[in-house]
């Protein structure tokens, strides 16, 4: 079925960005729409232990989005389940289509789409993916209980993921290209401090293999990336962990991006490069790509958001009343 909904403000992605935008909207009484996307919530819902959300010592990932996602409903947001298929920003009102068939109309947009998993790109990572590759330890970890698994990256998304995953596998091998970690320092001393993990240092990946029939992964083979050298390390699951990529694909042709894809925004607002369409969190953030400097630029965008409606508003006003 094709249906219409206007609002004065479509909020797009539903991570801290997205609910924190929508209770910031609600309470200016602008009666924003947020569409969730296919992962209601955002990144901290494939995460566990959040320990550097403001006001807790220690919060599950899932749990601090439904909190959010309660806020943002309790002071009036429409929350919708439905995913943005394409969106047309060259006039306004702004007009989005979801898969679900609703077109959606707007007056301002925030985007905050957030960012995806980066992978390799070898084609046996993508052979397996699913049979024993993943990017995401918390949904599929559990699957390796007394086995071994190998995770690549050096970042806080990696060496989490490698901690997270001693709670099931024998062993965790984390390979690094480098021989220092970028991860925060605490984690770092977690992971050097787990009797289940091994480090790789100076080694990329550069096949994953395994058996057809069943499809399932056996062994990574690593470089190291002076020598060249190569060691199979046997394994029954691989996890990718080596950044996000904004997920930007939406308005790749419509607004200003940077740094591989993250959205423009004018210095110390959310303002982009078209007037009414507003860009928050990961979506337009390659440095800090916090859940709190997101909620941060969330609320930064509805604040923006409301001052740019009250001045179309008054603008519309002041040439209704020269034409009187
Ligand atoms: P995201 O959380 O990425 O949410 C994006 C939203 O956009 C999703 O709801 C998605 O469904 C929606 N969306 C995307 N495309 C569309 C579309 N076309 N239509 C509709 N909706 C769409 N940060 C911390 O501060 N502390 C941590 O402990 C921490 N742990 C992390 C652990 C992991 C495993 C990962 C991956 C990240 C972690 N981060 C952590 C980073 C944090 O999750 C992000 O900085 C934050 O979630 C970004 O918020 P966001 O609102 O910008 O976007
Ligand atoms: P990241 O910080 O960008 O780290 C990516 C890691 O992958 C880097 O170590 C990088 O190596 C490596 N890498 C990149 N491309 C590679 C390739 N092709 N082959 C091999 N290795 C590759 O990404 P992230 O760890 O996903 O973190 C993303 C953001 O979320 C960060 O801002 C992070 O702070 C945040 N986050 C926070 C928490 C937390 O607060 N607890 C948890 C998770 C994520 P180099 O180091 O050599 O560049």
């Amino acid at each position: 079925m094709s249906d219409t909904k206007h609002s004065k403000v479509l909020i797009i992605g539903s991570g801290p960005a997205g609910y924190t935008a929508a209770v910031y909207a609600s309470r200016a009484m602008l009666e924003p729409v947020l569409v969730q996307g296919i992962q209601p919530g955002g990144q901290l819902t494939i995460t566990t232990e959040v320990e550097n959300w403001p006001g807790d010592t220690e919060v599950q990932g899932p749990d601090l989005m439904i909190r959010m996602e309660a806020h943002a409903r309790a002071v009036g947001t429409e929350i919708v389940s439905d995913h943005i298929a394409s969106l047309d920003l060259s006039r306004r009102p702004f007009t989005a289509k979801g898969d679900g068939g609703t077109t959606y109309t707007a007056d301002a947009v925030i985007l905050a789409t957030g960012a995806q998993a980066r992978w390799l790109g070898l084609p046996s990572e993508e052979k397996f993916k699913g049979f024993g590759v993943s990017a995401c330890a918390t949904c599929d970890g559990f699957f390796y209980r007394g086995q071994e698994v190998v995770v690549i990256g050096g970042g806080n998304t990696a060496v989490e993921e490698a901690l997270f995953l001693t709670n099931f596998a024998s062993k965790v091998t984390l390979i690094h290209r480098r021989d220092e970690l970028r991860a925060e320092k605490i984690l770092q001393h977690r992971l050097f401090n787990n009797p289940k993990v091994e480090l790789l240092w100076n080694h990329t990946v550069e096949e994953v293999t395994g058996t057809e029939s069943p499809l399932g992964v056996e062994a990574v083979r690593a470089r190291h990336v002076a020598t060249g050298a190569i060691t199979e390390i046997p394994c029954k699951g691989f996890f990718v962990a080596i950044g996000h990529a904004p997920a930007s694909e939406l308005v790749k042709d419509q607004l200003e991006l940077h740094h591989g894809g993250y959205v423009v925004t004018k210095p110390g607002t959310t303002a982009t490069s078209i007037l009414g369409v507003f860009a928050a969190g990961d979506l337009t953030d390659h440095v800090y790509r916090q859940a709190v400097t997101s909620a941060g630029m969330g609320c930064m965008a509805a604040l923006e958001a409301e001052r740019f409606l009250a001045e179309q508003q008054a603008a519309a006003t002041a040439t209704a009343n020269a034409a009187e």
